[in-house]
């Protein structure tokens, strides 16, 4: 069973239409794909529509990735196998999605003190239909020549402290987890090695999530190294959390791709393994 349980269209930050990136998880010959978008699921009924028409078979898994604020660090948090028509979901998100927009206001009037103010439009221009997001910014900022490259954009201007910095108004961690459990879905840390935190700060944050209610954390995700994975999966096991796989799949690149080194230690129990859509009789034989 390939899976790859965390990836982005052009609904966020991500480069690909949702029919784009059906058609590249078939190609991986993904069995299962959760799309994740930041803070909304715009994505999910074309996907699905999408997916319905076509001869292969894959499990799109409606998904998103929530910002949230714990200590003043961004930490995401998916929520996986969604209802994605609730209502009260729904009406959640367009917080998150005003506190997005505010704060894109926010980072424009900042860049434009700084000389650059030419790109908060071209920014709304990529994120078009979807949420703006830091790394439209980023990109606008690479093209225009403001930055060398795009990690520069973040460590000049977008990033934590830095000069067009704004510190975004968030959900906390338990709005999170109960917003995603009530839309019916399992909440999941994304990307525990990614974030800014030493050794304790990382499980300070691995122990509230998990008393917050938390069900799964991702335990192999891009840019992890072999004892940081294994790490990772003792946390899991340590912390009684479902193990979680995804690429966090953004944009065709030589680094990044779909369903790539996903491969959850035998000994955790996957995220989905109460999930009918998954775990029905058709597929019994491949998951044992
Ligand atoms: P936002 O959710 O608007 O804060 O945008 C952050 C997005 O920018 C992340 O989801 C990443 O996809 C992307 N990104 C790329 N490089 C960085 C970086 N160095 N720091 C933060 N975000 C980054
Ligand atoms: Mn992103
Ligand atoms: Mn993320
Ligand atoms: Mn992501």
């Amino acid at each position: 069973m390939k899976i790859d349980l965390h990836c982005h269209t052009y609904y966020s930050d991500g480069q690909l239409s949702p029919e784009e990136l059906i058609l590249r998880a078939h190609n991986m010959q993904l069995d299962a794909l959760a799309i994740t978008d930041h803070d909304t699921v715009a994505a999910l009924d074309e996907a699905m529509a999408f997916q319905a028409q076509q001869k292969r078979a894959l499990k799109i898994i409606p998904g998103i990735e929530l910002s949230t604020g714990w200590h003043g660090f961004d930490i995401h948090i998916l929520g996986l196998n969604i209802d994605r028509e609730d209502s009260v979901f729904q009406q959640r998100l367009e917080q998150q999605a005003a506190a997005r927009q505010e704060r894109a206001l926010a980072i424009a009037e900042k860049l434009a003190k700084c000389g650059l103010d030419d790109v908060y439009d071209a920014a709304c221009r990529y994120a078009g239909k979807g949420q703006i997001t830091r790394a439209h910014f980023a990109r606008v900022m690479v093209e225009k020549g403001h930055v060398h490259n795009f990690d520069a954009a973040f460590k000049k201007y977008l990033g934590k402290g830095k000069r067009a910095h704004v510190s975004p108004r968030w959900i906390s961690i338990d709005e999170a987890i109960q917003w995603i459990q009530e839309a019916g879905g399992s909440a999941v840390l994304a990307h525990p090695g990614h974030y800014d935190l030493s050794g304790k700060w990382l499980r300070r944050l691995i122990v509230y999530f998990k008393q917050a209610g938390g069900d799964g954390m991702e335990v192999c995700h891009p840019h992890l190294p072999p004892d940081r994975q294994r790490q990772m999966a003792t946390y899991a096991q340590e912390y009684q959390l479902l193990a979680s796989a995804g690429s966090d799949f953004h944009a065709p690149g030589r680094w990044t791709e779909l369903g790539r080194h996903l491969n959850i230690p035998a000994h955790l129990t996957p995220v989905w393994h109460n999930w009918s859509s998954i775990t029905n009789d058709n597929n019994k034989e491949v998951l044992s």
